[in-house]
């Protein structure tokens, strides 16, 4: 059997090469030289046995997505890559332009001034399209074909990073895909992403975002991983979240909410809580209300994401809305809340609009 390269964590793959010969020193150079440097290129590497990677490169592969797109903003700089699998599946990632102080890379209110890119972030996919089908989101409509696999979530950040002007010091998993429907290549990309001698991304800078997969979510704190973890919750009722998320139906509040109090007792991290804000939907004083009931006692993080829905179906909130949304927030959540900048919304790059370029105009 073929032994695919890019498809180990550190430890698993000195296993894996040292029959032919590889001591681990000489893994770990090679590991480093695919993952940390990026090339592809294997022949001559320092400190390896040239016989013993001839033996190795003859039972081997070292595949690569095909990139066939990419669409830059010419509003905020984000950019969209479409990849395509070796089986022709369609998957997308988005890289995201942070300036040096935080923050995203918008113009100044009321200035034509940008402030300069300090470094990136990475949205990248964990499936072919998404079995989750939340109702408000390309992804979901466009159906689901298979789980990634991992070489092919970390090719995404090793392709786009190979091209980026700066360094990817961050990757969020909230590309096409529910990444704990594919919980064993997620986790095991992100070691790769995290190990200092695979891409070198802090833990603590590599968000796993969740719709509600409770088992995987008491999974995840059983194994005590380091990244960050992000809850997509989006309504506070039952039956309000049934409507929109469809997984409630398997998992609901109560369920969800159990496990994430059982995540949340092994971290010192605050849980983030992401809530797509829609007009008329779930921005009323009531759902502040019951949001307030359902996070009681959780230090959470609450990020806003306005809807995007090319589509049209659903609208982002009022102003006016959002402003009361806030105001009732503040009065019964008593935790910090941020509206966070969903961009790139020009080429379908924001939340929500990954679907294989099928809407891209
Ligand atoms: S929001 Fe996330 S979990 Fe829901 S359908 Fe879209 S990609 Fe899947």
């Amino acid at each position: 059997m073929t032994i695919n390269l890019k498809n180990h964590a550190l430890d698993e793959f000195c296993a894996v090469v040292r029959p032919f010969g590889l001591s681990e020193p000489a893994a770990r150079r090679l590991f480093a030289h695919l993952f940390a440097h990026g090339r592809e290129q294997v022949e001559g590497v320092r400190g390896v046995s040239p016989r013993a990677l001839e033996r190795l490169l003859a039972a081997a592969e070292l595949p690569r997505l095909l990139l066939e797109r990419r669409h830059v903003s010419p509003t905020d700089g984000f950019t969209k890559y479409l990849f395509r699998t070796r089986d022709g599946g369609r998957i997308e990632s988005v890289l995201i332009p942070l300036p040096a102080q935080g923050g995203p890379n918008q113009r100044r209110p009321g200035t034509a001034e940008k402030r300069p890119i300090g470094h990136y972030t990475m949205c990248i996919s964990s499936q072919v399209g998404c079995p989750l089908a939340c109702d408000f989101c390309a992804t979901g409509r466009m159906g689901f074909a298979r789980n990634l696999e991992t070489w092919e979530i970390v090719d995404q950040v090793l392709q786009v990073r190979a091209e980026a002007p700066l360094p990817v010091r961050g990757v969020v998993f909230m590309g096409q895909g529910e990444p704990f429907l594919n919980y064993d290549h997620v986790i095991r990309a992100a070691r790769i992403l995290s190990s200092p001698a695979g891409l070198g991304i802090a833990a603590k800078a590599i968000t796993i975002s969740t719709a509600g997969i409770a088992p995987a979510i008491r999974r995840y704190a059983r194994e005590r991983w380091k990244f960050r973890l992000a809850i997509s919750l989006t309504a506070a009722q039952t039956d309000k979240r049934r409507l929109l998320m469809p997984i409630e139906k398997k998992y609901d509040l109560r369920e969800l909410m159990a496990a994430v109090r059982e995540y949340a007792a092994t971290t010192t991290q605050r849980v983030m809580i992401e809530y797509v804000a829609m007009r008329g939907i779930n921005c009323s004083v009531e759902d502040a209300r019951a949001l307030g009931a359902l996070l009681a006692g959780l230090k959470v993080r609450f990020n806003i994401i306005e809807v995007n829905d090319a589509a049209g179906i659903y609208v982002p909130p009022t102003p006016d809305e959002l402003a009361r949304f806030r105001a009732a927030l503040a009065e019964h959540l008593h935790q910090p809340v941020v509206r966070r900048y969903s961009g790139g919304q020009d080429v379908h790059a924001g939340c929500g609009m990954l679907a294989a370029f099928g809407a891209t105009p």
